[in-house]
């Protein structure tokens, strides 16, 4: 299995299209039709690490944040980012990067901090926006199932523990070939009336071109007709943050103790004359943006990170708000990355050994 093979299966995990529009995720630096190895995971990426990666046969290294998340104008040993660089292309090694990808997902940054937290019925708190479509397709009966197979097999109609939806009805289509048409039904210059079945399926924008390929592979029509219609409708899948409910209220002294207890910090920042706290709203790393979102789903907490002194003070009567810290609310993930490699492993019967990064520095320090 090649390392972009293996990316190509976590990306149907991971979708690259759900990251943030300004976000880098991706392949970072290195030559994907390399075979795959072992594979080290970390939040950010180190000299150490590099080296940690050589040690342990390691060809592909994925990290939280981005190796590159601005433009670099030059890549030199004069920067970090230059010498991390060099040091991954002299020996090889690979990396990539699933940052708020990885955020949005089931069983990625926010979910399994929401986990970590014992919360229960856990749902997105910003679901994604504008990114579901309908595609409907008109098909003659005989040819419905291989057509919707077809469609299914590139993932239209998949949603959380259901796949293969679609909607069907029956109808009768018209049609009349020009003399040098090559009708599957009917003849040239003849009126046509077809049994047809529409076929509708919901699914996500950037699966609509592989969609259509694999329509166009398995219709018998010369022309085909199909709509593409954009909805409004929130995706349940995808998104960033997440909120729940504690399995029993506590004191808000004793959901902080609770807190810090769950995360294993020493520390934590926090504001809010709230006096006990049942909901709870997370969401890892800078998530600040999204306080009004845990506001407006009622939430009595909210967990994040890299919080401004002019945010806590605005919101302090409104909600309990805790900065746990960006490297602790997020490094919980990397077990949940790893199973997931390591099922992608299994079922291609690769050897590949994935391990986390013992080398991994949080930047910030407490005294
Ligand atoms: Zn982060």
């Amino acid at each position: 299995m090649t390392i972009k093979q293996l990316l190509f299966e976590l990306e149907k995990w991971i979708p690259t299209q759900i990251a943030w529009s300004k976000d880098n995720v991706g392949i970072q630096v290195g030559e994907v039709e390399s075979k795959i190895q072992n594979i080290l995971l970390a939040l950010d990426l180190n000299l150490e690490i590099i080296e940690e990666a050589k040690s342990k046969s390691a060809n592909l290294i994925i990290t939280h944040h981005p190796l590159f998340f601005n433009p670099a104008r030059s890549i030199t040993s004069n920067t970090l980012q230059g010498k991390l660089t060099i040091e991954l292309l002299k020996n090889n090694i690979s990396c990539y990067a699933a940052h708020t990808n990885l955020d949005s997902v089931n069983g990625g940054v926010n979910t399994t901090l929401a986990n970590l937290l014992d919360l229960k019925e856990i749902k997105i708190l910003a679901p994604l926006q504008d990114s579901l479509c309908k595609f409907i397709v008109f098909v003659p009966e005989k040819n419905v199932e291989q057509v919707a197979e077809a469609i299914h097999s590139v993932g239209g109609g998949m949603f959380l523990k259901y796949d293969k939806c679609s909607f069907r009805t029956k109808g009768t289509g018209t049609f009349r070939g020009s003399s040098d048409s090559k009708p599957a039904i009917g003849k040239p210059m003849k009126l046509e009336y077809a049994k047809e079945i529409k076929i509708e399926i919901l699914t996500e924008q950037w699966k609509i071109s592989e969609i259509i390929k694999a329509v166009h592979e398995n219709h018998p029509y010369e022309e085909i007709a199909y709509d593409i219609i954009s909805l409004n409708n929130t995706h349940h899948n995808f998104g960033l943050g997440a909120y729940g409910s504690l399995k029993k209220k506590m004191k808000s002294i004793e959901f902080l103790k609770f807190v810090k207890n769950k995360l294993k910090v020493s520390a934590i920042r926090y504001s809010g004359n709230i006096s006990s706290v049942s909901k709870v709203a997370v969401c890892g790393g800078s998530g600040s943006k999204y306080l009004l979102n845990a506001i407006q789903k009622g939430a009595d907490a909210f967990i994040t990170s890299d919080i401004s002194y002019h945010i806590f003070q605005e919101y302090s009567e409104k909600i309990l708000l805790i900065d746990a810290g960006h490297y602790e609310t997020e490094h919980h993930v990397l077990p949940s990355l790893q199973k997931n490699l390591e099922k992608i492993i299994y079922n291609h019967k690769e050897t590949s050994k994935v391990h986390i990064s013992h080398k991994m520095k949080n930047p910030v320090s407490y005294l």
